[in-house]
């Protein structure tokens, strides 16, 4: 059994899924679970989310780089990103660190949930300090006949609201560099299947996002039990995936899938929902079901594909918004050089 951390290729982290990917933050995983109210998401991990913003950047075109990396610049944690991003604090590395910041304000004293805590001071550069724990995600139920649920998430409506925001020569720069890192990391979690779902259960016990429904998953050798919500969440890679290893698996994953044909935000929720409903839950009778080999193996595939589809997809609507003229035929051209 090899430590991952000492290994690059993709087919050695596919290799050691059975052991050391998971171990050690999977404790961490599981603790925050147990605490978690039955609604949280916090979509895909840190690997995810880096994964789909490398993929992203790779793709995005030179100019669009520029414009995104003067807003990150004129944004109030731009120097916290700097620092987290050590020796990849280039333009590449910051962009790649935002990815993950809408799910770290959660633990911001800052920042307030609103609803549960006094609203804290506004600081200079942010627009609101709230959390935006809603914005993550949306509640869809899985059969359309179960009874309305409450709670049910804006990611839809966010996705709209936040591209608009920055496509608007119009909008404030405050408004701009806030809406960035908030489009960079949501494009990601609309393409996790189960956050765009909820499910009632026989006994009329509503699941959402997966979060009330625990696995046991024998691939994760030291802390089995998990949400299924997690399991998903965990799919990608290990969570402190950085650097020359992140890279490796970034190209990797732009190799093996082809960008996606244009669609909108809407349409990427409507396949996480279908993806939720006929994928993303063991079939099994069992209370706690176990994660058989061929399971877990169709999860990976459907994991990796969608955080290569939310990587393309975001530099498509960077390119389109941040710098408003080019389309993204001509971006796929010039990738495969076929354009001057
Ligand atoms: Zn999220």
């Amino acid at each position: 059994m090899t430590p991952l951390r000492t290994k690059t290729s993709r087919s050695i982290v596919k290799n050691s899924a059975n052991c050391s990917r998971f171990v050690g933050w999977a404790t961490a995983l599981l603790a925050l679970v147990g605490t978690a109210a039955p609604n949280s998401a916090s979509a895909w991990n840190a690997a995810g989310h880096r994964l789909v913003a490398c993929i992203a950047w790779d793709q995005m075109r030179p100019e669009t780089r520029v414009a995104a990396a003067d807003l990150l610049r004129g944004h109030p944690d731009f120097a916290r990103w700097q620092k987290r991003a050590g020796e990849d604090s280039g333009d590449r590395g910051v962009f790649i660190e935002v990815s993950t910041w809408a799910d770290e304000i959660r633990k911001d004293r800052r920042f307030f949930s609103r609803g549960s805590e006094e609203p804290t001071p506004t600081l200079e550069g942010f627009p609101d300090m709230e959390r935006h724990g809603d914005w993550h995600y949306v509640n869809r139920p899985l059969d359309v006949s179960s009874p309305a649920i409450g709670n049910v998430g804006t990611i839809d409506r966010q996705l709209v609201a936040l591209r608009k925001t920055l496509g608007s020569p119009g909008t404030s720069m405050l408004e701009r560099r806030y809406s960035l890192p908030w489009l960079i990391h949501l494009v990601g979690d609309a393409h996790q299947p189960l956050h765009a779902s909820a499910r009632v259960g026989a006994d009329g016990r509503v699941d959402k996002l997966g979060n009330g429904f625990m696995v046991n998953n024998p691939f994760n050798s030291r802390k089995p039990l998990t949400t299924l919500h997690a399991f998903w969440d965990d799919l990608p890679g290990p969570p402190w995936l950085r650097g020359e290893r992140l890279d490796t698996l970034c190209r990797e994953l732009a190799a093996e899938y082809a960008p996606p044909s244009k669609s909108t935000s809407s349409e990427w929720i409507d396949e996480s929902w279908r993806l939720a409903r006929d994928h993303a839950y063991p079939q099994s009778n069992d209370a706690v079901p176990v994660i058989d080999e061929a399971f877990y193996a169709a999860s990976r595939k459907i994991a990796d594909r969608r955080v290569a589809e939310a990587g393309y997809r975001l530099a498509d609507v960077l390119n389109q918004t941040l710098v408003p003229g080019g389309t993204s035929t001509e971006r796929s051209d010039r990738i495969r050089g076929r354009a001057p």
